[in-house]
C-alpha cells in the first residue's frame, strides 16, 4: 500500500468531516498519512440558479428526492473510470455491513462514498453508476454521514499500523462468528463482584475454554441469527 488507503465522501454537509475521524486513533493515522480523506460538497455539482441537488418525487408523497444528474456528476468527478475503489451509497435498503466486507474494504485501495439526505437518490443514478449499497442497520437515519463515519471508522482501525497489535482479530466479536467473551480488569472487586477466579489463575488453557464458552453462551443468547450460522459453519 504505498499510496494509502484512501476515502472520498461526497455529501451536502462536508463540514462533518473528519469529526470523530480527526480525533484517537483514526486522527493520529490521518495526520501520518495512513489514510487520506476527501469530502466533497455535492451541491457544487448543481447546475442551476438556485443550486438545487433535490426536487418533488414522482408519483408523490412527501419529501423530496436527489437529482440523478447532479449526484452523477459529482461521481462521475471523484470516481473516474479505472478508479478502483469500491462506490458506495449508504441506504437502509442496502446489504447489511459485516465486518467481513469492513476487512475487504481495509485490503483494498480505499473507498468512495455517498450520503444520501432527503428520501434518498433517484434510483436511475443508482443503477447507472452501479453503486454498492450498504445499510449500517435496520433503522433510519437522517442522513448517510453518520453512516460513512461509522463505516470509515470500522476500517480504518483495520488498516496496518492503526491499532498495532491490539487487533489480532482472532478474539474479536464476529471474527470467529461469535460475540467477544467479557472483559474485567483491576480492582479484584468492584462493589462485590469478584473477577471470576480463573482469569486470574494464571491458567492459560483454563482462561482459554473459558473465554470460548462465554463466547459461545452469550452468542446463543443475544443472537440466535449469529449461533445458527456459527453452528453450521462449524466442521
Ligand atoms: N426514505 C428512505 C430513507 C432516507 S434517509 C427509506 O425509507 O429507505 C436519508 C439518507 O440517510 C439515505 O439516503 C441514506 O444515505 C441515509 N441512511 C438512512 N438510514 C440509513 C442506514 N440504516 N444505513 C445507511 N444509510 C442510511
Amino acid at each position: 500500500m504505498s499510496e494509502g488507503w484512501s476515502a472520498t465522501v461526497l455529501t451536502l454537509f462536508p463540514e462533518m468531516f473528519p469529526g470523530p475521524l480527526g480525533v484517537s486513533l483514526a486522527g493520529r493515522a490521518l495526520e501520518a498519512g495512513t489514510w487520506a480523506l476527501e469530502a466533497v460538497d455535492i451541491r457544487s455539482f448543481a447546475t442551476d440558479r438556485h443550486r438545487s441537488v433535490d426536487d418533488t418525487p414522482a408519483g408523490g408523497g412527501p419529501g423530496m428526492v436527489m437529482r440523478a444528474d447532479v449526484v452523477a456528476a459529482a461521481v462521475d468527478k471523484v470516481h473516474p473510470e479505472g478508479d478502483r475503489r469500491p462506490l458506495i451509497y449508504l441506504s437502509p435498503r442496502g446489504a447489511p455491513l459485516t465486518q467481513k466486507r469492513v476487512r475487504e474494504l481495509a485490503a483494498g485501495p480505499g473507498v468512495v462514498l455517498l450520503c444520501g439526505r432527503f428520501e434518498g437518490l433517484d434510483q436511475r443514478v443508482i443503477e447507472g453508476r452501479q453503486m454498492e449499497e450498504i445499510s449500517l442497520g435496520d433503522f433510519v437515519l437522517s442522513g448517510g454521514e453518520p453512516a460513512a463515519l461509522a463505516l470509515l471508522d470500522a476500517v480504518i482501525r483495520l488498516l496496518p499500523g492503526v491499532m498495532g497489535k491490539e487487533v489480532s482479530g482472532e478474539d474479536e466479536s464476529f471474527e470467529g462468528g461469535l460475540l467477544e467473551y467479557p472483559h474485567y480488569t483491576r480492582p479484584q472487586n468492584f462493589e462485590g463482584r469478584e473477577i471470576p477466579p480463573v482469569l486470574v489463575s494464571g491458567d492459560h488453557a483454563k482462561v482459554k475454554a473459558w473465554r470460548r464458552e462465554r463466547a459461545e453462551e452469550t452468542t446463543r443468547q443475544r443472537r440466535p441469527d449469529l449461533w445458527e450460522k456459527f453452528l453450521r459453519k462449524r466442521p
